[in-house]
């Protein structure tokens, strides 16, 4: 088998997964969403500010994808929502098997809100359904305005896109506009916000969203 056709067979395999995941989930009325960022960008603060805001309205249950370490595991569960983490030992993207693995420790518990967060890296995660209703992706004002044009897959994949840490602005060479511009050349239906993880700017709107996703 060539290496093109042993890489289609890992992709099929997964979406077949994928589906049944997905399944599930809609079978549990549970909204699930994958966040995907560089490393470094926020999806962990963004998942804790989501919690803060939201965890007297819904049940939010994480799943954490890291390389190595139980570390953002640690920071969801010091805020009392049920986290589970998978630890991919060196892969660069979850899978839909590790997630399906991953939500039968979640299943009993009747959960509306369900975050999936990525291995921090734009590329794989763009291939690979893990059973999600919508992916998200995270870009932080620290990163280049290019970004979307670069890594074209993720965003022409997501539904929303997040601006992050837009309190950084007035110290970094970044330009909100750009990467909203360049987004929609990608996407023209993303939804886009900005936010401060640190400062919490478009954090209510962001938890907003969410809710009209979930209700
Ligand atoms: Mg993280
Ligand atoms: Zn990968």
């Amino acid at each position: 088998m060539s290496l093109i056709t042993v890489e289609r067979k890992i992709l099929e395999k997964n979406d077949e997964i994928a589906n049944l995941n997905r399944e599930k989930f809609r079978f549990k009325e549970m909204f699930t969403m994958n966040l995907v960022s560089s490393p470094g960008s926020g999806k962990t603060s963004l998942i804790e500010q989501s919690i803060n805001v939201l965890k007297h309205k819904l049940k939010i249950g994480v799943i954490e994808g890291d390389v190595q370490t139980n570390l953002d595991a640690q920071r969801i569960d010091a805020l009392g929502v049920p986290v589970v983490q998978i630890v991919t030992n060196g892969s660069c993207h979850l899978d839909a098997m590790l997630v399906r693995d991953a939500f039968q420790k979640l299943i009993d518990l009747d959960l509306n809100l369900l975050f999936i967060e990525n291995v921090g890296n734009l590329v794989c995660p763009a291939a690979y359904d893990l059973g999600e209703e919508m992916k998200v992706v995270i870009i932080s004002t620290t990163e280049g305005d290019d970004k979307p044009l670069k890594y074209p897959a993720i965003f022409h994949n997501s539904k929303a896109l997040v601006i992050n840490k837009i309190d950084l602005l007035p110290h970094v060479n970044c330009n909100v506009d750009a990467i909203s511009k360049n987004a929609y050349s990608i996407n023209s239906e993303l939804k886009i916000f900005e936010t401060s993880c640190t400062t919490q700017e478009g954090i209510s709107e962001w938890c907003e969203y969410l809710l009209s996703m979930v209700k």
